[in-house]
């Protein structure tokens, strides 16, 4: 690409152009901005240079005489990098009368290519620096077929259509602002419906499975966060204090030190352990504007956390029930399949090698009783204690990181916490941090890519849509609506004086599982035909025929319709 861009463009200037885990790219300094027009120009000569099968030739030169090279041929961003490489010599490598640094190795001639495809354009800093020149990338793509190529590119145009930046403005779900501040979101009513009925299980199966729910303030003194150790390690990801009375306050990047001041506020007896709390707890945490993304990447989210305090002899079955927790809750979303990493000590750690060696195994007994297949990450756990992290795989079997469950050493020694225990003395209770979904906004981008904005009934936001078709049906329609609503389904009606096809089209397009159209023979016959999300029919049905099927896909949290 590179070749073609000087063939078509001599006064480009190389900057940098590795590949990547997808493909590749390249920058360029160039005063005019690359055309989608461009692109086909440059691809054209790329298939040019391909048809010549020219060899790729390596020539190992001093640095100094790549410089001499790289100064004379006026490429002096390759200079630059030059300078900076400690060896001695480097290598060159020549196809065509086009030369470039490449440590190498590569394929032995450009026939060797099959397929490729040019992608898309976007500004780059040099070196990734904001205060130096913005050149412009050209991403690429590369497969030893077509048929390889042409799939991976109809999987690009799926992401793209499932992108939940995208979806989440044609669904009304949420919104970001500059105006509010960039990486806070705000959930619109469809999204908070969808949040609402997320939260209400979490709460509901929080209570089942013995949590005891707390609510804690968004900001603390600063010094808390001393105690916690946070200053001393996460200090890059929190915010400057605030000064309330002469005293240095914090907006809270974690909930762990307010739930061991609970957990702190009566003396504890071993009897009581495990205790386990539990918080929708909203975090905020400085990333750079650059890297924050959507839902994804945010500075301002809300953790489904949660923190067991239990006696060492307990872990196992704590992470264990942690475990089927985690695994029910991904499940009930729709997500079975994972990418499951067990995290074990670091060399910086606190805590003793007997306890490390008990939690870790501990974990790692739990997901073998559970059949559940992982990798091992040696020396990558937090410095506080071992880990188990899952990452679900969405429906385009892309992974993202949801679950965490930490074993902790350091906080119950840093609070100095402790129990009473059944042989009268005090004993250091042993901590578990744990989030489910993670983030919920993260959680939220996740569904809405995995499902297309195509949500389970129980959690889209209107369950049901009933349209007229004529103004006739009006007061038939406002009688079913009544009906529905009082089952505690989210229902709406149009009958605004609209084609059908044009009612049935909008709300295809806000993909409302169910569709109720009423005609004459419905009015008549007191019933309901139903239009599925999928474009099946369904009925004839009484209205409560139809009511007991959406009732019932709600309650199982269906995710079929
Ligand atoms: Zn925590």
């Amino acid at each position: 690409m590179a070749h073609a861009v000087k063939a078509l463009f001599p006064e480009a200037k190389l900057a940098i152009g590795p590949a990547t885990e997808d493909g590749f790219y390249y920058d360029f300094d160039l005063d005019r901005t690359f055309s989608p027009e461009d692109l086909h120009l440059i691809e054209e000569k790329m298939s040019e240079i391909v048809r010549q099968n020219t060899p790729f030739v390596k020539k190992v030169v001093s640095r100094q005489e790549a410089i001499d090279f790289f100064e004379r041929s006026g490429e002096p961003y390759k200079v630059e990098l030059l300078r900076e490489i400690p060896d001695e010599e480097v290598s060159l490598y020549e196809e065509g009368g086009f030369v470039d640094l490449c440590r190498g190795p590569h394929i032995r001639s450009t026939g060797q290519i099959v397929a490729f495809k040019l992608l898309s354009v976007a500004g780059a800093y040099w070196r990734g620096n904001e205060k130096n020149r913005m050149l412009q990338r050209i991403y690429g793509t590369s497969f030893p077929d077509k048929k390889a190529l042409s799939d991976y590119l109809a999987y690009l145009e799926e992401v793209k259509k499932r992108d939940h930046r995208k979806l989440g403005k044609d669904l009304d779900l949420f919104s970001t602002s500059d105006e509010i501040g960039a990486g806070l979101v705000i959930w619109h009513p469809n999204g908070a419906l969808i949040r609402r009925a997320i939260e209400d299980f979490w709460l509901r199966e929080h209570h089942r499975a013995g949590y005891k729910i707390l609510y804690t303030p968004h900001i603390a003194k600063l010094n808390l966060w001393a105690t916690s150790g946070h200053l001393d390690f996460y200090r890059e990801n929190m915010y400057s204090p605030m000064e309330i009375e002469g005293v240095d306050y914090e907006i809270k990047p974690m909930n762990c030190p307010f739930h061991i001041h609970v957990y702190k506020h009566t003396l504890r007896s071993y009897k009581e352990l495990p205790m386990r709390f539990a918080e929708l707890g909203t975090v905020y945490r400085y990333e750079r504007s650059g890297v924050l993304h959507g839902l994804l990447r945010v500075r301002g989210f809300t953790q489904d956390d949660a923190h067991i305090f239990c006696r060492e002899d307990q872990i196992e079955d704590e992470i264990l029930a942690v475990l089927d927790f985690t695994l029910f809750v991904l499940k009930t979303f729709g997500f079975e399949r994972y990418d499951i990493h067990l995290s074990t000590r670091p060399e910086k750690y606190v805590g003793t090698l007997e306890h490390w060696e008990s939690a870790t195994n501990a974990l790692k007994r739990a997901l073998e009783i559970k059949g559940l297949s992982f990798d091992v990450d040696p020396g990558e756990g937090v410095f506080y204690g071992p880990k188990i992290d899952i990452k679900v795989k969405d429906s385009l079997n892309r992974p993202w990181q949801c679950s965490t469950i930490q074993v902790d050493f350091n906080n119950p020694e840093r609070f100095a916490l402790d129990y009473r225990g059944s042989d009268g003395n005090e004993h250091r209770p042993i901590m578990i941090h744990r989030a489910l979904m993670g983030s919920l906004e993260r959680f939220f981008g996740i569904l809405i890519e995995h499902y297309a904005g195509a949500f389970p009934v129980w959690l889209a936001p209107v369950q049901v849509k009933i349209l007229t078709i004529a103004e006739r049906h009006a007061d038939y329609a406002m009688h079913l609506l009544r009906t529905i609503a009082g089952h505690d389904i989210r229902v709406e009606a149009d009958i605004e004086n609209e084609k059908i096809g044009y009612k049935i089209r909008h709300a295809t397009m806000m993909k409302v599982p169910y569709l109720v159209i009423i005609g004459d023979k419905e009015v008549s016959d007191r019933s309901v035909t139903v239009r599925k999300r999928s474009g099946e029919n369904i009925g004839p049905l009484s209205i409560d025929e139809f009511v007991g099927v959406v009732k019932e896909k709600i309650d199982k949290k269906s995710l079929e319709l």
